[in-house]
């Protein structure tokens, strides 16, 4: 209705919220502009508009920016800073909207209203939905009450479901949902597990799953994800219909290093086969295919 159009890069949250994000603002009466799957292009454009030491996820999310902002009025990067009150999100996606300015010149006008629970507490989607309608000159009531009717969308409805079947080899998969999702990013590892005969299965893990997750390790885990991606690896060890399990992770991320080395050391307790799967730029899809079906060539030989 108002011609105007708002852009959302299919990279980093995206992959968590884009259902929410979509069709909040498009009944805020926008049109909703989506980046295109990434491709080997894109990446490359993200890498050239990257500065500093910034990990794969980011240069990608860069990548999508710069495919969108010709095309678009806004941009929609939101400032998720904290979504739990016992949790942070990482350092390098709380400074999104920043980074995304340090490192373009000539771009639309970014919406990037701050979600913070720790700070705002039981005033967060107010305090939020205050900055979108200050931005677009909006009635903040009205944006509350399209951001509290729309934020329990679903998410990852893009992606087929994978569960556990009777196939002979189940492949439980950890990382990042802009890892394990972005089927550039992720190296489509869960169609290569299924033309490998294997069964990939992923889980969203629970409060209570997380909670005990949290209590078998020695250090609580302070990132939003870190801990979903931790108690996704214990539900998986503990689970004997599970023969093996991958956890995908951006070569560059201190916080997948520190929960990968919590993974390896602290739940691999009965010795199930688990790999890593550090990607980056430079990560070749054949040497990813290589291991992958080594790995599951292993586990068929461990588990007859
Ligand atoms: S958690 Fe790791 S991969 Fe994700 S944005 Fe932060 S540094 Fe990058």
């Amino acid at each position: 209705m108002k011609n105007i159009r708002v852009g959302i890069p299919r990279a980093l949250l995206y992959y968590r919220y884009a259902d929410a994000w979509k069709t909040f603002i498009e009944e805020l009466g926008y049109e909703v502009i989506t980046s295109p799957e990434t491709t080997a292009g894109i990446l490359k454009d993200g890498i050239k508009k990257s500065v500093g030491d910034l990990c794969l996820p980011v240069k990608t999310f860069l990548g999508h920016v710069e495919s969108l902002k010709d095309s678009v009025d806004f941009l929609f990067i939101p400032r998720y800073i904290s979504v739990e009150h016992d949790a942070y999100m990482c350092p390098k996606i709380l400074g999104l909207p920043d980074v995304v300015r340090a490192c373009f010149t000539n771009l639309p006008r970014i919406i990037d209203p701050m979600f913070n629970i720790k700070k705002d507490k039981d005033n967060t989607i107010t305090e939020f939905s205050r900055q979108v309608a200050r931005i677009l000159s909006l009635e903040p009531e009205a944006v509350e009450k399209s951001f509290i009717k729309n934020s329990g969308a679903g998410y990852m409805n893009e992606q087929e479901e994978y569960s556990l079947t009777d196939k002979k080899i189940n492949v439980g998969l950890i990382g990042r949902p802009y890892l394990l999702f972005d089927r550039y990013l992720g190296k489509n590892l869960f169609r290569t597990l299924s033309e490998l005969g294997a069964n990939p299965v992923y889980i969203q893990p629970s409060e209570n799953e997380i909670t005990e997750a949290m209590t078998v390790i020695p250090k609580w885990v302070y990132w939003s994800m870190g801990k979903e991606v931790t108690a996704s690896a214990h539900a998986f060890f503990k689970d004997d219909k599970i023969d093996g399990i991958i956890n995908i992770c951006s070569a560059t991320c201190g916080p997948d290093s520190f929960t990968g080395d919590l993974i390896r050391k602290r739940l691999n307790t009965r010795n199930k086969p688990y790999m890593t799967l550090s990607v980056d730029e430079h990560a070749s899809d054949t040497g990813i295919q290589t291991r992958v079906e080594a790995f599951v060539d292993m586990i068929g030989k461990v588990i007859v």
